[in-house]
């Protein structure tokens, strides 16, 4: 059998490895381009320019984007039920899209001409999917783009899919085993599942299967989760972050070390609520202008809390790299000019087995934030143990913030509780 090389080579080099000025000269030119051309067509991105006061002629850089609004996706969902098809945003006749889609909002969503239209072929190329893997497909295909989205790019590539959809998976271990799969797109607690239910049939995923490559995304990966699922196959995971509306936004390389921005579409992380820009590893909104020509998304606030980082990456891509999706924007808490999101505390305190459950009151006196982490302890620490020292420690580390600490005994935070309350009182 012969080794795939997997982890060097770039789907579009001259993109990938641009210089900085390279990078910056390219978007401003995408920006440019973008509004000049979709303005004479697009009646939703007329309004965003009347409205913010400028004209197509006064955006002649990705910097001139400040003075355009952020469209949150509550925002697209009302355009779009106002003004169907598509909110005004669409520059070609419905007629003319190849498919139209509906995820959950609700938003339509649709598929222009051009080849693999959301962009994910350079993900998948990073991750390291090549020509005639033969790749089972477990994302949905009908109503949600998310199945076909992927599919375009596999094929791009020249991999060889087996759509299977979500479920079956005594069957999904019957197809990898009998059509030598190699490729896996999906989520990771899935791919979880299919093992477990090989591993039951009596069989070894690393010696039975032949699974190499996965590419996971729309949910969370944790390492932990990574680390068992390409334990049990004997392979390598990657992941993706993109949207329905967008397609591919960023893409883990061989580095594993953070996902590169895109070259489709200009990113920027804002403060979901002054929308100011911020810096690298500071975390914002990813707030998305995507460079597509049938559906011209401007300064689309995708509602996922991130932050990016432009150190050097190994893989010789250039494109900053979204460092990991935090969670929601609509449930983060700012204290002390922080971001704390519940996510963020969950991964710290998930290293402290003794904690059963804990819960963020955030409360405020003399104009000072406080923070108080009330932990429900699973079992006691004994004397002289620094548990409280290092948790922390552990979570100024995470969050950037000292808390004050407070345990409380178990069962007294209710199952469902919010992780995260809230108490201050805001002058009007
Ligand atoms: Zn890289």
């Amino acid at each position: 059998m012969t080794v795939i090389e997997r982890s060097s080579g770039y789907y579009n080099q001259t993109r990938e490895i641009a210089s900085v000025d390279a990078w910056r000269t390219y978007h401003d030119q995408q920006i440019r381009d973008l509004a000049a051309k979709s303005y004479p067509l697009a009646p939703a991105i007329v309004d965003l320019f009347q409205r913010a006061g400028v004209k197509p002629a006064d955006i002649t850089s990705v910097d001139d984007l400040k003075l355009l609004p952020v469209t949150t996706k509550s925002d697209l969902a009302r355009l779009q039920a106002e003004n169907p098809p598509f909110g005004g945003f669409l520059t070609v006749p419905v007629n003319q899209l190849k498919r139209i889609f509906m995820s959950p909002g609700p938003i339509y969503d649709p598929q222009g001409q051009a080849n693999e239209f959301w962009g994910w072929s350079e993900g998948f190329y990073a991750a390291g999917f090549r020509p005639n893997d033969v790749v089972i497909n477990t994302f949905g295909y009908q109503m949600t783009p998310a199945g076909l989205m992927f599919e375009e790019s596999l094929l791009d590539i020249g991999c060889c899919i087996i759509p299977t959809g979500v479920g079956n998976t005594e069957t999904q271990v019957k197809i990898m085993q009998e059509m030598g799969v190699t490729g896996f797109v999906g989520m990771a607690s899935f791919l979880r599942k299919i093992g477990e239910t090989a591993i039951a049939q009596g069989l070894d995923p690393q010696k039975d299967l032949s699974l190499e490559i996965g590419y996971v995304a729309a949910e969370i990966l944790t390492d932990t989760l990574r680390s068992e699922v390409e334990g049990m196959f004997g392979m390598r995971l990657r992941q993706g972050y993109g949207t329905a509306d967008c397609g591919c936004l960023a893409y883990e390389c061989s580095e594993r070390n953070g996902m590169h921005f895109t070259s489709n579409a200009y990113i920027e992380i804002l403060d979901p609520r002054t929308r100011e820009t911020m810096g690298p590893g500071e975390p914002g909104e990813v707030v998305v202008t995507l460079f597509n020509a049938t559906y011209p998304l401007v300064r689309f606030g995708t509602g996922d809390l991130s932050a990016y980082t432009v150190d050097a990456c190994a893989c010789g891509r250039t494109a900053p790299r979204l460092t990991r999706i935090m969670g929601r924007v609509d449930q983060v808490t700012k204290v002390k000019g922080m971001f704390v999101h519940p996510q963020q505390a969950q991964a710290v305190i998930a290293k402290f087995p003794q904690v059963a459950k804990f819960q963020i009151v955030v409360t405020r006196a003399n104009e000072i934030d406080r923070m108080t982490f009330k932990l429900e302890m699973a079992a006691a620490p004994s004397a002289g143990d620094s548990f409280y020292d290092e948790i922390a420690g552990a979570i100024q580390e995470g969050i950037k913030l000292r808390p004050q600490l407070e345990t409380v005994p178990l069962g007294t935070l209710a199952e469902n509780s919010e992780l995260i309350v809230d108490e201050r009182v805001w002058d009007k």
